[in-house]
């Protein structure tokens, strides 16, 4: 049982790093992005309004964020095993409400893990990002590092990839701006709380692999 949070970047490798470390330590993924992309794959209410945020690279409302997040909080699987919270949370207020829901679940966040990585390489890698379409795979690719073996094909499942509509140069830019100015106060507060742990994204996926491996432990 652990409950992990990752921080990092939009394009860190958060989504890359989490795939492993849920199979590894049990524990279920939860990415608010995911949810969200669900939601507007599915064509649902929240889904049609969460995109208008997420094509600008703007943090969704926390109206809409919040409760969404909690309720998957609520559900047997992280009560059982703990969580892994992916892009979550993204600001200082949606970190005080999950402080707050811990309080009152008498529960407590184990690590939380900040994946380090400059700007340069954020946006080169996101404008390089393929994702699988298949919603129960979302394999990630990189045209650059890590191509698919025949191209447009997801390996694993075979699948069409994709790339995600925030994935452009703009959006990119933008998500950036938004993590600096609303998500980095977090490496402070978490590290304030003494639970913060700071590893460097590396070139090879194994190495950061081998990296979060040593500050899970
Ligand atoms: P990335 O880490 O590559 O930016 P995510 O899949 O985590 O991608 O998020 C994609 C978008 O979804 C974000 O740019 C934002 O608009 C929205 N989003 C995801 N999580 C949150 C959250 N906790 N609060 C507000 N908006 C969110
Ligand atoms: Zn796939």
């Amino acid at each position: 049982m652990k409950r992990i949070i990752i921080l990092g970047a939009p394009g860190s490798g958060k989504g890359s790093q989490c795939k492993w470390i849920s199979k590894d330590y049990n524990v279920p993924h939860i990415s608010t992005g995911d949810i969200f992309r669900k939601n507007i794959s599915e064509g649902t209410e929240l889904g049609k309004k969460a995109k208008e945020y997420i094509d600008k690279g703007l943090l969704v409302p926390d109206e809409l964020t919040i409760g969404l997040l909690t309720s998957r909080l609520d559900e047997a699987d992280c009560k059982e095993n703990g969580f892994l919270l992916d892009g979550f949370p993204r600001s200082l207020s949606q970190a005080e409400a999950l402080e707050k829901y811990l309080e009152e679940n008498n529960i407590s966040i184990d690590v939380v893990v900040n994946l380090d990585v400059d700007d340069e390489e954020i946006m080169s890698r996101a404008l390089n990002r393929r994702t699988c379409s298949n919603p129960d795979c979302k394999e990630i690719y990189n045209m650059r590092d890590n191509p698919p073996k025949v191209e447009g094909v997801c390996d694993k499942c075979g699948a069409p990839l994709f790339i995600r509509d925030d994935d452009n140069a703009v959006t990119v830019q933008n998500r950036l701006m938004t993590y600096h100015t609303q998500t980095e106060p977090l490496i402070e507060y978490y590290s304030n709380k003494g639970i913060l742990k700071t590893v460097k994204g590396q070139k090879e996926f194994a190495d950061t692999v081998a990296l979060v491996k040593e500050a899970l432990n």
